[in-house]
């Protein structure tokens, strides 16, 4: 059983309940494995979500699979009309889907709109699907032939989502996968999965036939059986890199597409002719802000040469961010998730004391009037971090930030790719020549040159290298297109009765 799941029925109890989308009806689960849904700044229980039986996940997929026969026939404009109608229903419920963010995740209202907005975007992009679907010609590819593609949808998709971005990442998926004609099942982060649900339920309100987009709830177990379904084509992820790699090895291994974004060890670099300002106000934002929790946070920094005698003022800075509920005006730092996270943060920053690191800003137990029971952590600066400490070695995922040093730009680029994670970087300079050398060297996928947390826009596709990323697609832009759609290729030739010869041609030869 889960962390946080308990067997009593909900029926017996006030706390809302949360709800399975299948077929196009909102449904009470009939499980007997419940988790509770905790607001991060004030133990209070808000909700209560189920572990979906095997006989609704069957349901799930059925439905989807029955709705796949006319949805991948639906005129395109028809679709891309769902997702215009859908982007105007996110931005006039924005209001109400950030509270909702903010309640069960922690983040700062301003954060938690900004996690839809990002999501928003990819709904915007899908509205363009007809351009962005389109296959190619080419005539005369031997006398008479023409050889075209097309690229057709898959049939039911799945997505598997984690709690840091619960707007952002599922709007990643299902709209892209969705407007290119398929179906899908939705599984997202059973910490926080209320405003997913809104976002379904928007989506359904925007026009999405029923059984085009389900969602179902639960852990493990129903990872695995969505991984394991026969009647599931592909599989996309974002969570941990030990989860996705299980998901990515247990999906192919059935048969199916799968593209999981996984965990990180972003890096920085600030070479000594950055804008110190910049720079700083940078770092500090990018290495606490949403309390430490984005997979794209900056969570170590290497001061080449001088810039090392800037960490006084990145302290100075660290230490004028506001730790507060999210809900709070002019809060910085909300909680982290939970109170098994804020452990395993305080725990890794004594290991961190125990293996030598020298612990300059000790954000532990901050003191928040109003909410004493949250889950909070204040922003925390080690210096003199090495390669195999165990703050440098784990993601923390918690405003944990690790200082190093480095003599050279080269030497800060040989410590990231030495590193086994990829997904982002960022490099502060001036210089030119240096951002070029940054960029052809680095083995990172997002690359930041002055700007803290390079997430692509939807114009491009999310990526990352290495134990960041298993599968050569990934979410949304060009790229999602390929992995959400299946090309044929056609080689037609039409014959000119009056010119037909009646011969046999032995030949390959078109
Ligand atoms: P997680 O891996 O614990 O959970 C992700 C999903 O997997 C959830 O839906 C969860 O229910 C499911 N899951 C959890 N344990 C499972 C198990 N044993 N078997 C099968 N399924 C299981 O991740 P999280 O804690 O929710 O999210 C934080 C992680 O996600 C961080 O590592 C972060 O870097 C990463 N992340 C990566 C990206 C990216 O694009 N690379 C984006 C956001 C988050």
């Amino acid at each position: 059983m889960q962390q946080g799941s308990n067997s009593s029925s909900p029926s017996t109890s006030s706390i809302p309940t949360v709800k399975l989308l299948i077929n196009g009806q909102l449904l009470e689960s009939k499980s007997e494995q419940w988790r509770s849904i905790i607001n991060p700044a004030t133990q209070k229980v808000i909700a209560r979500v189920p572990f979906a039986t095997p006989e609704e996940m069957q349901l799930a997929v059925a439905s989807a699979k029955q709705a796949f026969s006319t949805w991948r026939k639906t005129a395109i404009g028809a679709r891309a009309r769902i997702f215009l109608k859908y982007q105007q229903l996110i931005r006039e419920n924005m209001q109400e889907l950030a509270a909702i963010l903010t309640a069960e995740q922690g983040k700062t209202l301003a954060d938690a709109e900004g996690d839809i907005f990002r999501g928003l975007e990819v709904v915007e992009h899908a509205a363009n699907i007809g351009s962005l679907q389109m296959g190619e010609l080419a005539s005369n590819v031997a006398s008479g032939v023409d050889t075209y593609s097309i690229n057709q949808p898959l049939g039911v998709c799945a997505g598997i989502t984690p709690f840091n971005f619960p707007a952002m990442i599922p709007l990643w998926m299902f709209p892209m996968a969705i407007a290119c004609g398929n179906t899908f099942i939705l599984k997202p982060s059973e910490q926080d999965p209320m405003v997913t649900m809104r976002l379904a339920e928007l989506a359904i309100q925007a026009g999405i036939p029923a059984g085009v987009l389900n969602v179902v709830h639960g852990g493990e177990e129903i990872v695995n059986a969505i991984c394991d379904h026969p009647d599931i084509k592909a599989v996309s992820f974002v969570g941990s890199t030990r989860v996705g790699t299980h998901v990515y090895k247990r999906a192919t291994l059935a048969g199916k597409r799968a593209q999981c974004m996984m965990g990180a060890k972003n890096h920085a670099i600030v070479l000594p002719d950055a804008n110190k300002e910049q720079t700083l106000n940078n770092l500090a934002g990018a290495a606490f802000g949403a309390a430490g929790q984005r997979c794209m946070a900056l969570s170590v920094v290497i001061m080449v040469g001088e810039a090392q005698a800037w960490i006084p003022e990145l302290l100075d800075k660290a230490r004028s961010l506001q730790v507060n509920a999210g809900v709070e005006p002019n809060t910085d730092i909300g909680p982290v998730i939970s109170s098994q996270a804020k452990a395993r943060v305080t725990g890794l920053i004594e290991q961190g004391v125990r293996e030598g690191a020298q612990l300059v800003l000790d954000g532990r137990n901050p003191q928040v009037a109003g909410y004493e029971e949250g889950n909070f952590v204040g922003p925390t600066v080690f210096t003199g971090v090495q390669a195999g400490m165990r703050i440098y070695e784990e993601e923390i995922f918690g405003p944990v930030l690790c200082v190093m040093h480095a003599d050279s730009l080269q030497e800060a680029i040989a410590i990231i790719n030495a590193n086994p994670n990829g997904n982002g970087t960022a490099l502060f300079t001036q210089s030119g020549a240096a951002a070029r050398t940054f960029e052809e060297d680095i083995d990172v996928g997002q690359i930041g040159i002055n700007v803290p947390i390079p997430v692509p826009v939807p114009l491009f596709s999310f990526t990352g290298s290495r134990a960041s990323k298993l599968g050569d697609l990934g979410p949304y832009g060009k790229q999602v297109i390929a992995f959400y759609t299946q090309t044929k290729t056609i080689t037609a030739r039409w014959f000119d009765d009056s010119t037909t010869s009646g011969k046999v041609n032995t030949t390959i030869n078109l």
